[in-house]
């Protein structure tokens, strides 16, 4: 835990490069309106159960949906990113942000983390060192100094909590029903993005539709299957699965 930090953005563009970098949902509408693509990252676990980290359980039950999953119930956890393999598309050649003042709120908040149960930690940032020798304080303990970074935390926490419904809505109509088991890893969907974007400007009802989660362990599948959740370890065809 960091007593005090200090920090000083230097423009090197390095979080702009090779991040998917997390949309809200008018964020994401928006992305796919300007024909961007939009990465779909999907966990699953069971409250007070499989996948549940409990030292985590108000936040992630906040920030996620409960499906239908085999003769159970699971909850998912949905992402909506912007698709950045390499440079993002928004990076001009002298690494600035062309879309600044209307750039995501995830990328006003970097290098802070969102998850109030991740520390900060430089280390694990792609900014290079001179940025921590420089600029104003940021943390003072595990307070932010600014109370304008700390208002836009408080509105990503708030967003997540506010468009899971609607995101696993939009998944279920595009038939993004598999989910990987929190901890264990995630599935990953590029959706067509003409249909991403006509779901997302309908907003869809949620059908009810049942959800599969992919595991590849046998043994973590037999406890899973013994929960009544239903399971997959067929190799994916239109979905990736990002083991742990
Ligand atoms: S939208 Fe702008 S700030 Fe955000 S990753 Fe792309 S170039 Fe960087
Ligand atoms: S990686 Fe850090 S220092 Fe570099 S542009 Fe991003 S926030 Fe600024």
């Amino acid at each position: 835990m960091n007593d005090s930090l200090r920090f000083g953005c230097t423009g090197c563009g390095k979080c702009c490069t090779g991040h998917h970098v997390p949309l809200t949902l008018a964020e994401a509408r928006r992305w796919a309106d300007a024909n961007g693509q939009v990465v779909v990252l999907i966990e699953a676990f069971v409250t007070d159960g499989p996948g549940m980290p409990l030292e985590q359980r108000e936040h992630v039950l906040r920030r996620s949906h409960a499906v239908r999953c085999g003769a159970s119930e699971a909850r998912v956890s949905v992402t909506f990113a912007a698709f950045n393999p390499g440079r993002c598309r928004n990076l001009d050649d002298n690494d600035l942000c062309t879309i600044y003042d209307e750039r995501p709120l995830v990328c006003r908040i970097y290098p802070v983390e969102i998850n109030p149960h991740i520390p900060l930690r430089p280390e694990n940032k792609d900014c290079p060192p001179e940025a921590w020798q420089q600029g104003p304080a940021l943390i003072h303990g595990t307070q932010l100094v600014d109370a304008e970074l700390e208002a836009l935390v408080q509105a990503s926490r708030q967003a997540d909590r506010d468009d899971i419904a609607a995101k696993v809505a939009v998944c279920q109509a595009l038939g993004m029903t598999t989910s990987a088991l929190k901890g264990n890893g995630f599935t990953a969907y590029l959706p067509e993005m003409a249909a991403f974007a006509a779901a997302l400007a309908q907003l869809p009802e949620d059908d009810g539709a049942q959800w599969t989660l992919h595991v590849q362990d046998d043994a973590l599948a037999a406890s899973l299957l013994a929960h009544g959740l239903r399971t997959t370890s067929e190799p994916p065809v239109y979905y990736a699965f990002i083991g742990f």
